[in-house]
C-alpha cells in the first residue's frame, strides 16, 4: 500500500487537474457574431471554456493534418457539408457514435455515415431587382443559363465554397457534361466578373450592375436587420425567389453548417457537450433570431423575416454529394472560365 500511494496521489492530482480546466477546442469555419454568443453560454450552463481558432475550411484541414495525433482540435465546425465529408475522407474526424445526438433533427440534414452532426442549414438562392424583374421571370438554377439573362448576373468567384457545394449539387444531379454547359452559359450572362461576398452582389443590384444574384439566404436577414442604412436599403431593392420549386423539380439547393469530432479530440466528453447544446432548442433559437439561417429541427421556427418568404422544397441529395463531388465542380468552374 506504501509504495502504491503516490501512484494513487499521482492519479488524483491528474484528475483534479483536468477538472480544475475544462475546455473543449473548436476548429471554426464560421464567421458570424453569434458564435461567440452560443460559446459564452454554453460557458455559462455547463463551466466549459470553449476556445475558438477561426480560419477557412482549407487552412483548418490542413491544420488538422500537420498536427496529427497531437492535435489539440476536440470540434471541427464549418459553413460547408462537402468540407466536413473532405476532413472524413482524410482520416481527420470520428464518428460520434450516439445517437440521442440527432434526435429531433430533420432526418434529411443528418450524416448518412455518422460523422457530422448538423447545426443549421441555408438555401442559395436568387435574389432579383424590384425594379427590373418580374417574378415570373425566375424559374430554376438552370434557367440561369437563357440569354435572356445576358449582361444581368451577380455572383462571387468560385473559389468560394458556398459557389463550389452548388456546382457540386448540379453535378450530382445533371451529370458533368449538362453542368459544363450551363457553367459556359452563366458566365456569359455575367454583369460583371465576379467580386465581392455574397452582401456585395445585393448591393451591386441596388446600385444597378446587374439584375439577379446568387446568394445565401441568410444574408438577406442580416442585411435588412443591419443597423446600416446602405445595407438595409439593399436588402429592400430586391426579393427572394427560391429555385426548383415547380412541380416535379428538385428543389433549391441547400448546405448545412455542422460540427464534427476530431480524430483525437483530447476532450471528447466536453465537445459532445457542445455539440449538445448547439443543437438544444434554446441555441436553435439563438441561431434563427441572430444570423436568419434554418433550424435543424422541425419544431424552431424561422426568424419572421424569413419566415415571410415562405416555405421551400429542399434538394434532397445527400449532402455529402457536396463533398464528394467537389473535384469535378472545381474543375468545370476553371474550365468553363467562371473566375
Ligand atoms: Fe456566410
Amino acid at each position: 500500500m506504501k509504495k502504491l500511494f503516490p501512484l494513487f496521489a499521482l492519479f488524483i492530482l491528474a484528475c483534479s487537474n483536468d477538472n480544475s480546466e475544462q475546455i473543449v477546442n473548436m476548429y471554426s469555419q464560421r464567421h458570424y457574431d453569434v458564435d461567440q454568443l452560443q460559446y459564452d453560454n454554453f460557458e455559462k450552463i455547463t463551466g466549459i471554456k470553449v476556445n475558438v481558432i477561426k480560419a477557412n475550411a482549407d487552412e483548418l484541414i490542413q491544420r488538422m493534418r500537420n498536427e496529427g495525433e497531437n492535435s489539440p482540435a476536440d470540434l471541427f465546425i464549418t459553413v460547408d457539408v462537402g468540407k466536413l465529408w473532405q476532413a472524413s475522407e482524410m482520416d481527420l474526424l470520428q464518428k460520434y457514435n450516439d445517437e440521442s445526438l440527432t434526435e429531433g433533427i430533420t432526418k434529411s440534414l443528418t450524416d448518412p455515415n455518422g460523422f457530422w452532426v448538423p447545426v443549421t442549414y441555408r438555401s442559395r438562392i436568387l435574389v432579383y431587382s424590384n425594379e427590373r424583374v418580374q417574378e415570373s421571370d425566375l424559374s430554376t438554377y438552370e434557367d440561369l443559363a437563357n440569354e435572356k439573362w445576358k449582361g444581368r448576373l451577380l455572383v462571387r468567384s468560385s473559389s468560394n465554397s458556398y459557389n463550389q457545394a452548388l456546382l457540386s449539387s448540379l453535378v450530382a444531379n445533371l451529370g458533368e457534361e449538362v453542368t459544363q454547359n450551363w457553367t459556359e452559359a452563366v458566365v456569359s450572362n455575367f454583369a460583371r466578373d465576379p467580386k465581392g461576398n455574397d452582401r456585395d452582389q445585393v448591393k451591386a443590384i441596388a446600385a444597378g450592375q446587374g439584375d439577379v444574384a446568387i446568394v445565401n439566404s441568410y444574408y438577406i436577414g442580416l442585411l435588412l436587420s443591419s443597423e446600416n442604412e446602405e445595407e438595409v436599403n439593399a436588402g429592400k431593392s430586391i426579393s427572394v425567389f427560391f429555385p426548383n420549386q415547380g412541380d416535379g423539380q428538385r428543389g433549391s439547393h441547400i448546405n448545412v453548417s455542422g460540427v464534427a469530432l476530431a480524430k483525437n479530440a483530447p476532450n471528447k466528453s466536453n465537445a459532445l457537450k457542445l455539440i449538445e447544446y448547439l443543437t438544444s432548442d434554446e441555441a436553435q433559437e439563438i441561431y434563427v433570431n441572430n444570423t436568419f439561417e434554418y433550424s435543424v429541427k422541425p419544431n424552431i421556427d424561422p426568424n419572421d423575416i424569413v419566415k415571410e418568404w415562405g416555405a421551400f422544397r429542399k434538394d434532397p441529395l445527400d449532402l455529402n454529394m457536396l463533398g464528394s463531388k467537389r473535384n469535378e465542380a472545381i474543375r468545370i468552374f476553371d474550365s468553363g472560365g467562371w473566375k
